[in-house]
């Protein structure tokens, strides 16, 4: 057990879907029965209260109850350092093909990218070599640091920003925000007409997702408190989709069988804090959002 490890009381409910806004019934909340510590971002904690999963039966979409309070959520996001796990990793060796052949496709000579939740930068890194110019926003004081190193430009928020950018990518991000409706329109004002949002996130309706139910792995980490649905995309007002792709995160999932043995047996041999079923299929989507001008 870490000397680190932090009590939180999370207790924090929300009364509405943070995907569509329509008011939640209580019949359609399960326990997600996590106790014992987790780490969130780095940091060792122990949630004193079960999570609670609930869907959402307008939009179709799945968010947790009893999270950490969003001011905690943030002060641990910004103690946080994943900068050392990740500093040695390639994006365009280590992200799914379909990802990397997407960034090619939106990213160019001269274009402003921006990538909100930008961790250690390898993604501004692959931007920068295809010719963009590159912003980034991060909470983490030290992966801040790293990416100013590496010559990206770190923003602190989108104030001043709008109409700015061709491209702005939300790579797992999304399922970290509290409120994604109004973060994703206020997205839309820094994008250029016409510019696109690139978002990979969980796909909570995947096979993989409804196979495993509340024992999918994704759902297991407590910094993952929202999981919107294929349908939420559509419903979306100031965008319009042009594609949404079932994907797998990382290329480490092409070999599913041997993934689910591995992380099996890590499982036991060191009693690991995640204790879902890893997918076996693609549960991630890969949606690319135009802004309506
Ligand atoms: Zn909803």
């Amino acid at each position: 057990m870490s000397q680190d490890r932090i009590i939180i009381l999370n207790d924090f409910k929300k009364t509405k879907c943070p995907f569509c806004g329509v008011e939640i019934k209580s019949s359609e909340q399960v326990s997600l029965k996590n106790r014992g510590a987790k780490t969130f971002s780095s940091v060792d904690i122990y949630l004193e209260q079960h999570e609670i999963l609930s869907k959402c039966s307008a939009c179709r979409s799945y968010f947790k109850q009893n999270i950490i309070n969003p001011n905690q959520l943030e002060m641990l996001y910004i103690q946080g350092n994943s900068t050392g796990a990740w500093s040695h990793s390639n994006f365009a060796t280590e992200k799914g093909s379909e990802i990397v052949i997407e960034i090619e496709a939106c990213v160019g000579k001269d274009l402003k990218v921006l990538d909100i939740g930008c961790n250690s930068g390898e993604l501004l890194d692959f931007c920068k070599k295809l010719g963009a110019i590159t912003y980034g926003i991060e909470l983490s004081e030290e992966a801040k640091l790293f990416c100013t190193k590496k010559g990206h430009q770190m923003i602190e928020n989108l104030q001043g920003f709008e109409k700015t950018f061709d491209v702005i990518c939300a790579f797992d991000l999304l399922e970290h925000i509290n409120e994604p409706s109004d973060f994703l329109e206020s997205l839309s004002k820094s994008l250029k007409n016409e510019g696109k949002l690139i978002i990979l996130t969980g796909n909570p309706n995947s096979f993989s997702a409804r196979v495993c139910g509340i024992k999918w792995w994704y759902f297991s980490y407590p910094e993952h408190i929202v999981f919107p649905s294929k349908k939420y995309f559509d419903l979306l007002t100031n965008y319009k989709i042009e594609k949404n792709v079932s994907v797998y995160n990382s290329r480490d999932y092409k070999y599913p069988i041997f993934k689910l043995i591995k992380s099996l047996v890590s499982n036991i041999l060191f009693k690991r804090k995640y204790n879902g079923v890893p997918s076996i299929f693609p549960d991630h989507q890969l949606v690319v959002l135009k802004r309506k001008p």
